[in-house]
């Protein structure tokens, strides 16, 4: 059987003709015409023969494919069954390749993947990003390495210092369970349709204990969504209106060495965790 490279334009055009594709804006349905680009994150993503690694949103197989042919076991979560019959096409070559028609989010995750340590691979839709990639990261899935693709907007968050414009709660939510790296910036002609804005391809890798070790996880991100849930206030205010009693805050903030007078916004992931633990050795 011929081989054909699906991440091209002109195989991505005959397709949506042949199989009279209407691509689903809503579905995030922008597909790879980058050779080169589906290969880097294949690279990306550590694959060997046999590597379990799972893709959110195969489409019509473009990045599938460059998974595939690094002998890798792909298992793809596809929510739009209309590709079905496209991708028993594209993918009848590759018999490494398993596909499953739910939505990643609903699906029994846990029990797919069982007790063998994954890696996962995605051109992510849009539209639900952070939903998706906070669920695999938080979860207690075997997750060891994540690949994605997303908006370059999300990326820049994701790795975002503390006291920039973009460090937010999700710097935090990532950056505490996963060291990141930036792979590469995708221009929008690399898709069709073309997307608005310019996408980034981040790998993140799960740490063998978080980045700060803390009491109770819960208070650290707690304190976190206070922080920037009001990114102007100064942080005793941001307690304040966050439910605590302004003398406990006082004090969580004397023990924890931290100035109330700054603003969430500034504070590293270690003075959060300073913060929770003496929450906790208050409560
Ligand atoms: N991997 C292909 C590529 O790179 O060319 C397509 C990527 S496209 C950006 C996103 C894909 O995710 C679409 O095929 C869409 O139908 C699918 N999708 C959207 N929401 C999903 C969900 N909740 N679960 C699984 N797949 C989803």
């Amino acid at each position: 059987m011929i081989e054909v490279e699906l991440a091209d334009r002109q195989t991505v055009q005959y397709i949506v003709r042949r199989f009279h594709l209407r691509l689903k804006h809503k579905l995030g349905q922008n597909f790879l015409i980058r050779p080169d680009v589906v290969r880097a994150i294949a690279e990306a993503a550590e694959l060997e023969a046999g590597t379990p690694v799972m893709e959110i949103g195969p489409g019509i197989g473009t990045l599938t494919q460059a998974l595939a042919r690094t002998g890798a076991n792909v298992t793809a979560f596809e929510i739009d069954r209309s590709l079905e019959e496209v991708l028993a096409h594209t993918m009848e070559p590759y018999p490494n390749v398993h596909i499953i028609y739910e939505d990643v989010l609903k699906a029994d995750l846990p029990g797919i993947l069982g007790d063998k340590t994954w890696h996962a691979a995605a051109n992510l839709p849009y539209y639900i990003t952070t939903p998706i990639l906070l669920y695999l990261i938080q979860s207690e899935l075997p997750i060891a390495l994540f690949v994605f693709m997303m908006q370059k907007e999300v990326a820049d968050r994701i790795m975002a210092e503390p006291g920039s414009k973009a460090y937010g709660a999700l710097s935090i939510a990532v950056q505490y369970y996963c060291t990141v790296e930036k792979i590469l910036d995708i221009p929008p002609t690399a898709f069709i349709p073309r997307p608005a804005v310019t996408s980034t391809v981040l790998r993140m890798r799960r740490r063998e204990t978080p980045a700060v070790v803390v009491k109770e996880e819960k208070l650290f991100f707690r304190l976190v969504k206070m922080g920037f849930g009001q990114r102007r206030k100064v942080f005793t205010n941001a307690m304040k209106t966050g439910g605590i009693p302004s003398e406990l805050g006082e004090a969580i903030l004397a023990r924890a060495g931290v100035d109330g007078k700054r603003r969430g916004e500034t504070f590293s992931m270690e003075e959060y965790a300073r913060l929770a633990d003496a929450w906790h050795d208050l409560k």
